[in-house]
């Protein structure tokens, strides 16, 4: 119970990486404040199973991270609820694949703004808090394309290699004030954002589903296996507990060897 009597703010936790980072933050103790877009029946039963199955309490924020004043009210609601906010992690993420010259207006700027933008204003709302106590922690879910690029991904490298920037700066700026800033960048994770890529990246290199998935996404990862949700959330946990105090300003491959190349 490392995180008992904290409170952490997942965004984009309705699936994926981010609802397993919740699940694990929950395992530990804290209170919990889940976040994300889809369907409310499914959001609602998975807000119930975390409190149920460890004993915690979880709320959901409905904030698209689009939107810079539903994020900061993201921030004010679940102080309101537990008097404050320790743990920020920034997870919510969308991907869209195309060639740059067709790469559609909106499209770019979607993903910059939910994949970057956003932890702009999760981050200015959490800090007052975290300051106010003298101890924090922000993770912010980047991508090994905070570290390489990938063709046909320029929006979603350009967002995460800002992240990593962010990540750096911010922790350099809170440094003495007991708070951790880090990046995770794992590398492929099965999870329905790369499921929903398959059919583009078919499309932009003419190539079958089995094709993609082992030629385009495993032929990066040298350990030729997906990195599980499971992985990524331990590190989290372990980038939020006391023993991660020194670690900060980090961007951290969780990638199956990927970056080593
Ligand atoms: P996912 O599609 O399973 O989950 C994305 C989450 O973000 C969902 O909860 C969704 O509701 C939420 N979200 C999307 N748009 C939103 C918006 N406008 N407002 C609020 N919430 C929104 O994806 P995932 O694979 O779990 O991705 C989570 C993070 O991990 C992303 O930042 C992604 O870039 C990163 N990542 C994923 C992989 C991978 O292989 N899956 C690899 C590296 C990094």
């Amino acid at each position: 119970m490392t995180l008992k009597n904290k409170t952490a703010i997942v965004t984009g936790s309705t699936s994926g990486i981010g609802l397993a980072i919740a699940r694990a933050f929950a395992a530990e103790g804290a209170n919990i404040v889940i976040n994300g877009l889809g369907d409310a029946d499914a959001i609602e039963a998975e807000r119930v199973a975390i409190e149920r199955e460890f004993n915690v309490p979880c709320i959901y924020v409905r904030a698209d991270m689009m939107r810079g004043e539903e994020i900061t009210g993201m921030v004010a609601a679940a102080s309101e609820r537990f008097g404050g906010c320790d743990i920020l992690v920034n997870n919510a993420g969308i991907q869209f694949v195309s060639p740059i010259d067709a790469f559609p207006d909106d499209k770019w700027e979607a993903v910059i703004r939910i994949n970057l933008v956003a932890a702009f204003y999760s981050i200015k709302a959490a800090l007052p808090h975290m300051k106010s106590r003298g101890w924090g922690r922000i993770v912010n879910v980047a991508s090994a394309h905070a570290l390489v690029a990938s063709p046909y991904k320029s929006a979603y490298v350009a967002a995460k290699h800002g992240i990593a920037g962010l990540t750096k700066t911010v922790a350099l700026e809170v440094a003495e004030a007991g708070i951790t800033v880090n990046a995770i960048a794992p590398g492929y994770v099965w999870t329905p954002l790369v499921e929903r890529q398959i059919p583009d990246t078919m499309a932009a290199r003419s190539l079958t589903r089995e094709q993609v998935i082992q030629d385009v996404l495993l032929e990066a990862q040298p350990t030729k296996r997906f990195v599980t949700v499971e992985q990524v959330a331990a590190l989290a946990v372990y980038l939020c507990s006391e023993a991660a105090a020194s670690v900060t300003g980090t961007v951290m491959p969780i990638d199956g060897g990927w970056t080593a190349h």
